[in-house]
């Protein structure tokens, strides 16, 4: 059998607790050198130690409040560097012949975005030599290096595309994410203790999760997954199983359950413009300048008044929230609207399900369960495949609970097959 046969080639990641010390390193160390006696060819992707990125960038912004994005991506890219190097330091000591390298080394072109850069490219033929070798190539995460030889880093989280991403080059049959919970749960686990595990999802579905706020996996690793058709494994570092295997196979009608989770999100805030006059054009003015500062608008409400004029609602991401209620005062300003006001105390709560498509009456079940708990929505988007209210904060729990509870999501059966009834 040969080195690049797909069977054998896997990149397995290692995220932030499952590297925070040398024990955990050992323990990790262990997990693939056993692999590889086995006959894996393996990349081995890893994250900095649990918190190193947050007290890099703080360490940065002590000595500069806003430090240069170039800067912050050498400080910061060298949390990846640690542990690579630790890692193929204690496979040596197993026997395996580790090679750690940087992005840069893994040849991982980014584009010239500093903090957020896309991959453009990685050359898969030097990391298949390599593996030829029999080597371990143990990489460093979240990094890569753009067209002028600078170091860039590819956005929070961003281990898990650097892992999707050298799959794809290598042509990797699989590529395992280990964490520390053991798969992909009907709801965040530390917020719902019943919640339970998926065996097997879609990639869009787990697209929808990810996006609405499942950080178990980064979004855009799930994006880049399923353009190139890549098989991702969720598993857990230190206790056995299979996990959860998001794939594109379709899952037999009968076993698909209507909902396959809750995702929630703790990173959005709420604008809104009061007494704005309702005329044609209104909303790219309220919206132009939020997109000008390179602000992202997640959910929009517009409602229509009785005096012709329009209130007019939209969520951003938090850190956005100071500066996009100064540029909305500017702009309330220019349009003589009554009022601004803002909210950087809500959440998103949504369910997720590809069984959706072929189910009415979830929204309305949603809603029941939320005014049981006497929880007021206040904005409310849907899709397909997904139903997202934005309430206040102090509910997360109470909400999420009721909902995942609500549509059965705990139970160990596989959840509400298409065929019954919702309520
Ligand atoms: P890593 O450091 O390994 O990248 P993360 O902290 O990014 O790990 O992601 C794992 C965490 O994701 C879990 O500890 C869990 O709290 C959280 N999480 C949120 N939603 C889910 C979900 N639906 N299933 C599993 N974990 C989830
Ligand atoms: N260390 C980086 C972060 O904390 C990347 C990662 O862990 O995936 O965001
Ligand atoms: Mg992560």
């Amino acid at each position: 059998m040969n080195a690049s046969d797909p069977a054998r080639l896997r990149v397995y990641k290692f995220g932030g607790t499952s590297v925070a010390s040398t024990e955990h390193l050992s323990a990790i160390a262990q997990l693939v050198a056993k692999d590889y006696q086995d006959g894996a060819r393996l990349v081995v992707v890893v994250s900095a130690m649990a918190g190193e990125t947050d007290r890099l960038q703080a360490l940065a912004r002590t000595l500069c409040p806003k430090p240069s994005p170039r800067e912050l991506d050498a400080l910061l890219s060298t949390g990846e560097q640690i542990t690579m190097a630790l890692l193929a330091l204690a496979l040596h000591a197993l026997g395996c012949p580790a090679r750690s390298c940087t992005g840069g080394q893994a040849r991982i072109r980014t584009d010239h975005r500093h903090n957020r850069a896309r991959i453009k490219n990685i050359d898969g033929t030097a990391l298949l030599k390599a593996l030829q070798k029999d080597h371990i190539l143990v990489v460093a995460g979240f990094q890569g290096i753009d067209e002028e030889g600078n170091i860039t880093t590819l956005g929070r989280g961003g281990s898990d595309i650097t892992a999707v991403a050298l799959a794809v080059a290598i042509g990797a049959g699989e590529c395992r994410i280990y964490t520390d919970v053991d798969g992909v749960y009907t709801a965040d686990p530390r917020i719902v203790p019943e919640a339970r595990r998926l065996a097997q999802l879609s990639h869009e579905e787990m697209l929808e999760l990810s996006a609405l706020g499942a950080r178990v996996l980064q979004t855009r690793a799930v994006e880049f997954a399923s353009k190139y058709n890549v098989p991702l494994r969720v598993l857990s570092s230190f206790d056995p199983g299979p996990g959860t295997l998001i794939s594109s196979e379709e899952i037999p009608a009968m076993e698909q359950p209507i909902i396959s989770g809750i995702a929630h999100n703790r990173d959005e805030a709420k604008l809104t413009l009061i007494g704005v006059p309702d005329q044609p054009g209104i909303a790219h003015k309220i919206l132009g300048p939020i997109a000008t500062h390179g602000i992202e608008v997640d959910m929009i409400v517009q409602n229509i008044g009785q005096d012709n004029t329009t209130d007019f609602t939209f969520t951003v991401h938090r850190r956005d929230y100071e500066k996009s209620m100064d540029i909305l005062r500017e702009t309330a300003t220019q349009l003589g609207a009554r009022d601004v006001r803002g909210d950087n105390a809500i959440i998103k709560i949504s369910v997720v399900g590809v069984g959706m498509r072929s189910h009415a009456g979830i929204a309305s079940r949603m809603f029941a369960v939320l005014a049981e708990q006497n929880i007021n929505i206040m904005m409310i988007s849907t899709s397909e495949i997904k139903i997202s209210v934005v309430i206040e904060e102090r509910y997360l729990e109470t909400g999420v609970r009721a909902l995942h509870q609500a549509f059965d999501l705990e139970q160990k059966a596989d959840p509400l097959p298409r065929s019954a009834s919702t309520g």
